[in-house]
């Protein structure tokens, strides 16, 4: 089968724990000239009024499940797959390969010098390994991401921990990364770090070959 080549991009996977701050350190690349694609944002964007998943996810689970927009009710689907795993899979075979779909086009029009993909759950989903140059962990210790959700959100110490215990360990993700920004001190600290990270993926994208699009 012919191969059409497109433009290259190297491409790094942005992950961490909930509260490590992946969205502050993603701005600090986004102004270094870096594309941010956000898988979060596109999910909620395919669910949301007039999403592109939202047709197959009321046929699949009915137009209950919509809101008086025709947004997903979110809340009412979280309630539905955290007691039945079976309409988990039903609902991830639906948003999945939309999600992706939807990131990949996001990332081929990109503009900026390489693209970061910000991916939450980049070490517990799969497939993410093989679709991006590097990975990037932002980490802090658990007692801070508490203290950051709970000062954000306004939650209680043992829903955010619910929501952690959902997620890879610390461990997991340091050990999936490649690179790893710590995010356990002021603002301040993090720039010198995002520097020399910005540094070394600049110099990866420019020894960039151009590649076949069934990577994409
Ligand atoms: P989520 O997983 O919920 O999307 P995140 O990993 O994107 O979170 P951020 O939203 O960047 O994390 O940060 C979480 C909160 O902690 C925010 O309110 C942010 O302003 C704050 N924060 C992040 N890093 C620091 C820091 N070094 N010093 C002070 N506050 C910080």
């Amino acid at each position: 089968m012919e191969q059409v080549q497109h433009a290259a991009y190297f491409s790094v996977g942005l992950t961490g724990g909930i509260g490590c701050g992946k969205s502050t350190v993603a701005d600090l690349f986004a102004v270094r000239g870096a594309s941010i694609v956000d898988t979060d944002l596109i999910a909620h964007s395919l669910t949301g009024a007039g999403g592109a998943a939202m047709p197959a996810l009321l046929a699949e689970f009915g137009a209950a499940f919509a809101d008086a927009d025709g947004a997903l009710e979110r809340a009412k689907m979280r309630k539905l797959v955290f007691g039945d795993p079976r309409a988990k899979v039903r609902l991830e075979a639906i948003l999945h390969p939309r999600i992706r779909a939807a990131t990949m086009a996001a990332a081929a029009v990109a503009g900026g010098s390489y693209v970061i993909f910000a991916v939450p759950l980049l070490v517990e989903s799969g497939g993410w390994r093989e679709r991006v140059e590097r990975v990037l962990a932002i980490d802090c210790p658990e007692s801070l991401q508490i203290a950051r959700v709970m000062a954000r959100n306004g939650l209680q110490q043992e829903q955010v921990q619910a929501i952690m215990a959902t997620q890879a360990t610390r461990a997991q993700r340091l050990a999936a990364a490649d690179d790893v920004i710590v995010n356990d001190a002021g603002l301040e600290r993090l720039a010198p770090q995002v520097e020399r990270l910005h540094r070394l993926y600049l110099a990866f994208a420019e020894r960039m070959p151009t590649i076949p699009s069934q990577r994409l």
